[in-house]
């Protein structure tokens, strides 16, 4: 159901949400100005159930754009296509955003009932015995894994991150990155994963793309067989860093 797109509105209609379930997005044309600059200048892109995709780019390439088109929260972007519905949705950030006047276990139900969900989530991803505990007590890592548990409990069926690791330590990232990608084999979302890493792109995604002048300029299929080296050269390559 490709539409035109028109400028300065997102087309209710055309740009819906909710109604499939496979592929958990589809984008059409997507594009966003600021000011008269393009940022995203016609994307196509289509996100398969299940898939954990990671989006590269530089500073300023336009992934966050992207990835606010996609959770619905830019209403300013012009295309046609389906988006994930809001209450399948979740979104990390780069800082965990935990409301510093709850408790990590009320943080994590927020807006949700089922406590024994609640501190099953935090069990999984490492915070047993923290429920109680306020936000500002939890180091940066753990903040992050409240994050996570409070992603997990609502069951997205698509999971947006952010440069969830990028304000983190290089040990606590290496270790948080094993744990999403845990995490995704046991749920199975669909995950977009934007970072301005390479390795952590290769690492964790089974397909990842560089956004490059406003387009999709790769798009590759990560065999887990293959050495690693080939992806990063021809990542760096597309990335412009030799
Ligand atoms: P990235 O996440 O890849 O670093 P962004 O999506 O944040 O890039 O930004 C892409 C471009 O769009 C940047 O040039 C940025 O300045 C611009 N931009 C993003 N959001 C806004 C906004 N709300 N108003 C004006 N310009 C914006
Ligand atoms: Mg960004």
């Amino acid at each position: 159901s490709t539409g035109q797109p028109s400028s300065g509105q997102l087309i209710t209609g055309q740009l819906s949400t909710g109604q499939l379930t496979r592929p958990a997005v589809q984008l059409r044309e997507l594009t966003r100005s600021f000011d008269g600059r393009t940022v995203l200048d016609g994307i196509d892109l289509d996100l398969p159930a299940g898939q954990f995709t990671a989006l590269l780019g530089h500073s300023g390439s336009g992934k966050s754009t992207l990835l606010r088109a996609i959770a619905g929260l830019d209403q300013k972007v012009t295309g046609s296509g389906r988006l994930t519905a809001p209450e399948r949705l979740s979104v990390v950030f780069q800082d965990a955003r935990l409301l510093p006047w709850r408790r990590v276990l009320d943080n994590v139900l927020l807006g949700t009932d089922g406590e024994e969900k609640g501190r099953a989530a935090l069990a999984e991803v490492g915070l047993k015995g923290r429920e109680l505990a306020w936000p500002n007590e939890l180091s940066g890592g753990e903040a992050q894994r409240a994050a996570l548990a409070r992603s997990l409990v609502r069951e997205p069926e698509l999971l947006l991150a952010d440069e969830p690791f990028g304000a983190l330590d290089a040990l606590t990232r290496i270790k948080m990155r094993a744990l999403l990608r845990e995490l995704w084999e046991r749920h199975r979302p669909s995950v977009l994963l934007v970072t301005h890493d390479v390795d952590e792109a290769i690492v964790l995604a089974d397909r990842v793309l560089v956004l490059d002048r406003g387009r999709i300029g790769v798009d590759l299929t990560v065999d887990r067989s293959r050495p690693r080296g080939e992806y990063r050269s021809r990542l760096l390559g597309a990335l412009g860093v030799t």
